[in-house]
């Protein structure tokens, strides 16, 4: 089994159920279906085969579903990107992963022409009307430049009788060049397999089935959203809702007017919600289940949006290399608070020491992952693939313990540890009991150079109003941490550098701090 032929099955189905809705219309699975078949011909007619890569540099909408499902269909290969990256990141991607056709926004033409004679691989570019962009020159633009086709054209061209090839499981889906908040961003290659398999298994887990309604606020083209919240819903028969860019009115909006019954963010999304002024509990009596993802989910901040909104949060793990979901607390055995919960299903999570020994539990250590969801490797680089897959386990990079009942706890980035004096600092520990402060809304924690220790703790912190000082803070610190914890330099700002999908750049404080 594969999305697409998942997808037809569904179709056939339940033809006349709404698979999404966006900006308050419907669209069923049998018009999807119908759609991606169509959208997939076009393809195949402008030169698009089995082993092509295609890339997207879309936002969430349907472009986004028909474009990605479309490719598959053709047995080609999807690069979903950012498309707010930089023209630097954009081509980087874009040249590093051979891409023969781009799917992009209209907004972003006169970029991409801009780069086209630096662009060597592409042949084609379908360009998506997003009706925002009112520029007679980017119409014309489309009309005279051969190289570019509308998404409405390309339909227009494709038939719905289109087959696609046979698919193997091992074939190659996706490249996912991984955010990147540490060196350069690499593609990691997943599999049909790879994808439908922790599509699955993660939807079996958290009990996706077709009476969802599952509101699509993270960016599509984040893993955490295209195998949580997009393919885990539509391989079960659910109903998207999808948020075209996320604000907490428009969620609010959405869950009350669609009964929703799951929400997904990032623990960024769920600060914005829980600080949102006409945020009614009442509107979000209808989630079943909200699911937090993708960065540490804040303890406190965990309690406090469950208690005003008495919804029911369940915090899980994952990262592209792993298509992207290795643990999720159970819906069925109890959640704990701080956790990342357990194995999901077909996944095995293991802590393992430097020689790659499991340590014995509660002790910190590297989290390694076996399962049908881990990468084939990273495109092109044999030897990034190497460091991270040894002996059939992915090498996750992030340090974490495992309790007695198999609950796994993420403690940091192994990169990002920081050593006081030759004693372990994990900036989550620091950032958990800045947190928790009444007064504070985030909190980030780097090391920074000190002649005498190494390093010490620098805290950068976002307050609500400005009646914290910082002693206050550091006595607040000093009664929560032991000394060697404690921030040695605390800077107060306006907000902290994160990237889309709510990663805080710590990389970026070190080098503001670095630069000074
Ligand atoms: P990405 O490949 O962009 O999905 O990033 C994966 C990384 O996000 C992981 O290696 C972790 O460092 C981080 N991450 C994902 N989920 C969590 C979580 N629940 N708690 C802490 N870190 C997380």
């Amino acid at each position: 089994m594969n999305l697409t032929a998942q997808l037809h099955e569904t179709a056939v189905k339940m033809a006349s159920k709404p698979a999404y809705y966006f900006m308050d219309q419907a669209t069923s699975y049998g018009e999807l279906d119908v759609a991606v078949t169509k959208f997939a011909d076009g393809l195949h007619k402008l030169g698009v085969s089995k082993g092509d890569h295609v890339a997207l540099l879309l936002g969430n909408s349907p472009h986004f579903i028909i474009g990605m499902y479309g490719a598959l269909e053709t047995g080609a290969t999807v690069i979903p990107v950012n498309p707010i990256y930089t023209p630097d990141e954009i081509g980087y991607i874009l040249n590093n992963g051979d891409v023969k056709v781009v799917i992009a926004l209209d907004l972003l033409v006169p970029l991409l022409e801009k780069m086209s004679p630096l662009l060597t691989s592409i042949e084609h570019m379908v360009i998506c009307e997003t009706g925002q962009d009112n520029s007679e020159e980017n119409a014309s633009r489309l009309s005279i430049y051969p190289k570019m086709k509308s998404f409405t054209e390309l339909m227009k061209m494709g038939d719905s009788s289109f087959a696609g090839p046979n698919l193997d499981e091992d074939d190659t889906a996706l490249i996912l060049y991984t955010s990147g908040t540490t060196g350069k961003p690499k593609g990691a290659v997943l599999t049909h397999k790879n994808l439908y398999s922790n599509a699955k298994d993660v939807g079996d887990y958290l009990k996706i089935s077709e009476n969802d309604r599952v509101v699509t606020a993270l960016p599509m083209f984040h893993v955490f959203c295209l195998t949580v919240v997009l393919n885990a819903p539509l391989i079960n028969g659910g109903t998207l809702l999808i948020v075209p860019k996320f604000s907490p009115k428009e969620v609010f909006r959405l869950v009350k007017k669609y009964e929703a019954t799951v929400f997904a963010g990032v623990p960024t999304m769920y600060n914005f919600l829980q600080q949102y002024p006409d945020g009614n509990p009442e509107d979000f009596k209808s989630l079943r289940l909200s699911i937090s993802g993708g960065a540490t989910m804040p303890v406190a901040l965990l309690k406090e949006f469950e208690k005003k909104f008495n919804v029911f949060v369940s915090e899980g793990y994952g990262l592209s290399e792993a298509s992207p979901v290795t643990c999720f607390n159970p819906l069925d055995r109890p959640r704990k608070p701080g956790s990342i919960g357990t194995n999901i299903k077909n996944v095995v999570n293991k802590v393992v020491n430097e020689l790659g020994d499991e340590v014995p539990v509660g002790q910190v250590g590297e989290l390694i992952v076996r399962g049908p969801n881990v990468m084939k490797g990273y495109y092109k680089m044999p030897e990034e693939t190497a460091a991270v897959l040894k002996g059939g386990w992915l090498y996750t990079g992030d340090l974490a313990r495992m309790d007695e009942e198999g609950y796994f706890y993420i403690v940091d980035r192994k990169k990002e540890m920081i050593i006081v004096g030759g004693y372990n600092v994990y900036p989550r520990e620091v950032e958990e009991v800045l947190f928790a402060h009444p007064n504070i809304v985030e909190a980030a924690v780097i090391g920074i150079p000190d002649p005498n220790q190494g390093e010490v703790v620098q805290a950068f912190v976002v307050k609500k109003n400005d009646s914290l000082t910082e002693e206050e803070l550091l006595a607040y610190c000093a009664d929560h941490l032991a000394k060697y914890k404690v921030p040695q330099v605390i800077e107060f700002i306006g907000e902290l550098p994160k990237n889309t999908t709510g990663k805080i750049l710590r990389r970026s404080l070190k080098d503001q701090v670095l630069q000074k």
